[in-house]
């Protein structure tokens, strides 16, 4: 069974991730990181940003070693954002309404008031529901008209991988990795909200080692 996917050219010192599939569950953490702080987030579809603490919102950020990152997702999209030299971590839940009202660049802003330059971070795009199965209402379509966001094709079907890359290059991370995969079309991997899982989410994680 495939527990998780990784982007291997995503792979700064001391960083480790994982797309969780369908059969991953964080119990898996419990042997090898049982020693690490394990951060997860009651989400909320905002654009909330939280430091190296639990709570409500879409994004944490850790400095931390020996800290683990948690996202919930099942069609929204995991993103993930680690410095080059492994200094700093962060992770973000990518749905059309966080994409939308900018969680990106709140993110990139705070990492740059930690003393983060954009340029020295690089990102990697987690599995979602891709552009061709994501038709969306008239409130979607909205947000995104509002936005200037170009991404909406003539049958109101989203692309939030591209959305995602558009926001990180602006914000001045260039080097974007991407597993575009879509979630609803591979129903062996992933659940989907689209499809039918309502209730049921996939864990992807970012984490610092404790020794570098
Ligand atoms: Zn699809």
């Amino acid at each position: 069974m495939l527990k998780t996917l990784r982007v291997s050219t995503f792979a700064p010192p001391g960083v480790f991730h994982g797309f969780g599939t369908r059969d991953f569950t964080l119990k898996e953490f419990d042997e090898e990181f049982r020693s690490y702080d394990i951060l997860q987030l009651k989400q909320v579809h905002s654009t909330k940003i939280l430091v190296e603490e639990e709570g409500e919102g879409d994004g944490l950020i850790s400095r931390k070693r020996g800290t683990i990152l948690v996202i919930k997702t099942a069609d929204c999209m995991p993103i993930f954002l680690a410095h080059r030299k492994g200094e700093v971590i962060a992770a973000l839940h990518g749905g059309w309404r966080g994409l939308c009202n900018g969680i990106i660049p709140a993110a990139v802003k705070m990492l740059r008031e930690m003393g983060f330059s954009p340029s020295e971070m690089e990102a990697a795009l987690g599995p979602s529901i891709g552009p061709c199965c994501y038709e969306v209402g008239e409130e979607v379509f909205e947000c995104f008209r509002q936005n200037n966001l170009p991404f909406l094709r003539r049958e109101k079907k989203l692309d939030l991988p591209t959305t995602a890359e558009l926001h990180l290059k602006e914000s001045g991370i260039e080097k974007v990795h991407s597993l575009a995969l879509c979630t609803r079309c591979h129903p062996w991997l992933f659940y989907s909200y689209r499809r039918g899982d309502r209730k049921v989410r996939m864990f992807s994680y970012i984490g610092l080692l404790e020794i570098k």
